[in-house]
């Protein structure tokens, strides 16, 4: 079951143009997550704040989430955290049908915060940006260390050539 994110707009309808800060805390649900055995570690975190402006509910900050699982180039199990700006609009009601909207003084964030989850994720799940993954001939952790069979293609040629 997805654990649905509603805030409670009562104070900040009543003030208009003016900034509240939002915190709020949710477990995604692992299916947002497309990588093989990977999941969240943990909950995810929304931090930033609402405005009402117009009969418009603006919410904008960062969702901040870990995913845990193995990485793809070097196979190691990590957790990778990410940090995922957001920043949208809801309106009282839909125009287009992909508007995200709010209900009286109510705004279920669910569906925006898992949109934006969604759509920041690479397409790979690594243990860091820059990972070097293994030696496809002897396995070993390219992160850790050049492994023996790295030589370069210059000495290769130059062995052959100079041999008498
Ligand atoms: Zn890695
Ligand atoms: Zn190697």
């Amino acid at each position: 079951m997805c654990e649905q994110i509603v805030l409670d707009l009562t104070s900040i309808i009543a003030n208009p143009n003016k900034e509240f800060a939002v915190s709020v805390q949710f477990a995604p649900e692992d299916s947002l997550v497309d990588y093989p055995q990977c999941g969240f570690d943990g909950k995810a975190r929304f931090e930033g704040f609402a405005c009402f402006v117009d009969s418009e509910v603006e919410l904008y900050g960062k969702i901040k989430f870990a995913l845990r699982g193995v990485c793809d180039r070097c196979c190691k199990p990590t957790s990778t955290e990410y940090v995922v700006p957001f920043d949208e609009v809801f309106y009282p009601s839909a125009e287009e049908f992909d508007d995200y909207v709010y209900e009286g003084s109510k705004l279920d964030a669910t569906k925006a915060f898992y949109d934006a989850i969604s759509l920041s994720l690479p397409i790979s799940f690594l243990c860091k940006e820059d990972c070097k993954g293994l030696c496809p001939r002897c396995g070993k952790d390219r992160n850790e260390g050049d492994c023996q069979c790295n030589v370069p293609k210059n000495n290769y040629f130059s062995n052959i050539y100079t041999t008498k």
